[in-house]
């Protein structure tokens, strides 16, 4: 699998548009890694976690071709995952599509929900022609062609957050941001389940903030609980995402201190092949 980061920031982005602080101007001067979009990710070119308010820059600036896109994943409502209004652009009359099939949209049924509130029943309805919109009950598998997804509790202030567990071919993605220190659920569930690639939550770097997020101690926490419970060796790759600006530290900051625990800095185009 190769999972593709599109977006790497937390809800304002990296530089965030009305801040002057020492990161943002840092981002702004260097570009590059210093930039941030809204937190999202793609597998394999066909599934898309969280469409945000920057999934058509990103389709652009990083070369991404979605024609071929077949499952979209949702984690939460929040508004830097959850920009349901791009989804208007799979109709037909805005897009001549690869994949002839329908595409699968699945999430929390509060989220699915949420998009038929926020397109209105007509929209909705005509989206409905091209989308299969499918509600995804926690810690229930869900065969999606190639792909197993099991959709995990996370620990958020929204609701029905959920992380992902995505598997196909034998190999494994925890993906979990929007979470602070995973559920007691979500730890039962995992258990004795290998992982090849640890997608973490990093929003608050240095402080621990709040607990809907995590920071740089919670990370290595979390995978010093992984490597005890067996789910994780060393040929396992851990990477970290979600930054915002207020933890106070520029990519490189970040990446000196994320490699002396093994774990890798996401950017905006990094890919992990397992
Ligand atoms: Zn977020
Ligand atoms: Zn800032
Ligand atoms: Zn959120």
């Amino acid at each position: 699998m190769i999972l593709k980061y599109l977006g790497t920031g937390s809800s304002e982005g990296i530089p965030s548009p009305f801040c002057t602080c020492r990161v943002c101007t840092h981002a702004r001067k260097h570009g590059g890694t210093e930039i941030r979009h809204r937190t999202s990710a793609i597998i394999d070119n066909e599934l898309l976690i969280d469409v945000t308010p920057d999934t058509f820059s990103q389709s652009v600036s990083l070369g991404i071709d979605l024609s071929r896109l077949k499952y979209i994943l949702f984690t939460h409502t929040h508004s830097d995952h959850f920009y349901v209004r791009e989804l208007i652009n799979i109709l037909p009359i805005y897009a001549h599509r690869k994949s002839r099939g329908n595409i699968t949209v699945l999430s929390s049924s509060y989220a699915i929900e949420e998009i038929r509130n926020t397109l209105g029943e007509d929209d909705f309805s005509a989206l409905s022609q091209h989308i299969d919109f499918t509600e995804l009950a926690a810690f229930t598998p869900y065969t999606l062609g190639d792909f197993t997804v099991t959709a995990l509790q996370a620990r958020h202030p929204s609701q029905s957050p959920y992380i992902y567990l995505i598997e196909k071919q034998g190999r494994r993605i925890l993906y979990a941001n929007d979470t602070g220190y995973l559920p007691e659920a979500t730890w039962d569930y995992i258990a004795g389940i290998h992982l090849d690639i640890v997608s973490l939550d990093c929003t608050h770097l240095t402080e621990s903030g709040t607990a809907g997020h995590m920071c740089i101690e919670d990370d290595i926490t979390t995978i010093r609980r992984l490597f005890q419970l067996g789910n994780v060796t060393n040929r396992t790759v851990f990477a970290a995402t979600h930054f915002s600006h207020n933890g106070n530290l520029t990519h490189s900051e970040i990446d000196e201190r994320l490699r002396l625990h093994g774990i890798i800095t996401s950017y905006d185009g990094l890919e992990i092949r397992v």
